[in-house]
């Protein structure tokens, strides 16, 4: 069966998940406040309603409860935020993604029992950054104050070596979880296994020693 997901909110952050939920083949409910927002995504989503979250008989009437995964994406009006996450939370809702504006709200929402917290400014802000320090780093995902998923791009230094030949593992201590070439991608790589300028590498490590390791093997010169 289908997964059931409810989208309420559809600023610019609640529309393209849920757009992106309905490309993929998913059930929708898109849910806001603003009617011509709703008509915008009533021929994305499978439905879409006009209702205020805020208001707990409307969340039991369009039957919230039995959705696999509710997304709250109320933006500014941080209270709305809150009281529609709280309502999900005591009317049981399996899975609760909620949209955090500042960090404040975000401890807020921790605190109410919200199952995922994402603050898409700052999380995107900071991956851009490191995308624009270096160029090597395609992107990257913080795993906690110490530790990241970073994907680099192999050049010149790394090209024709294997693994076991640049010793990543013991010498910087970071494990390389697969490496793209072309379409083709090769989880949990062998030691064996050498690498190509171009190459797109995701490595797992603590931030010190995957910069350490870029440094040394990705920095190229043009
Ligand atoms: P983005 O940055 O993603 O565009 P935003 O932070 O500007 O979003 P808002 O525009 O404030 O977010 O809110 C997103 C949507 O949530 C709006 O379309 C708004 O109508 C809707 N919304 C606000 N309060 C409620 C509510 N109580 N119930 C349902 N929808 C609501």
């Amino acid at each position: 069966m289908k997964k059931q997901f409810a989208v309420i909110g559809l600023g610019r952050f609640g529309g393209s998940i849920c757009k992106s939920l309905s490309e993929q083949g998913m059930e929708v409910l898109a849910i806001d406040t603003n009617e011509d927002k709703v008509n915008e995504y009533a021929t994305i989503a499978t439905h879409a309603v006009i209702a205020d979250t805020t208001d707990e008989n409307t969340l039991k009437s369009l039957g919230i409860r039995n959705f696999d995964h509710v997304i709250v994406a109320i933006g500014d009006n941080i209270q709305s935020s809150i009281l529609t996450t709280l309502m999900l939370v005591e009317l049981g809702v399996n899975h609760i993604t909620v949209k955090a504006q500042n960090d404040y709200h975000e401890k807020v929402l921790n605190k109410i029992g919200a199952h995922k917290v994402v603050h898409p400014e700052r999380d995107m802000g900071v991956r851009i950054a490191h995308n624009i320090i270096s160029k090597n780093v395609l992107d990257y995902l913080e795993l906690s104050d110490e530790y990241s998923i970073v994907e680099l791009i192999a050049g010149k230094t790394v090209h024709g070596q294997s693994l076991i030949d640049l010793d990543i593992r013991a010498k910087y201590g970071c494990n390389v979880m697969a490496i793209k070439r072309g379409e083709e991608i090769n989880v949990s790589p062998a030691a064996t296994e050498y690498l190509m300028n171009g190459d797109i590498i995701i490595v797992i490590g603590a931030d010190k020693d995957i910069n350490r390791m870029e440094h040394d093997l990705f920095d190229d010169e043009d």
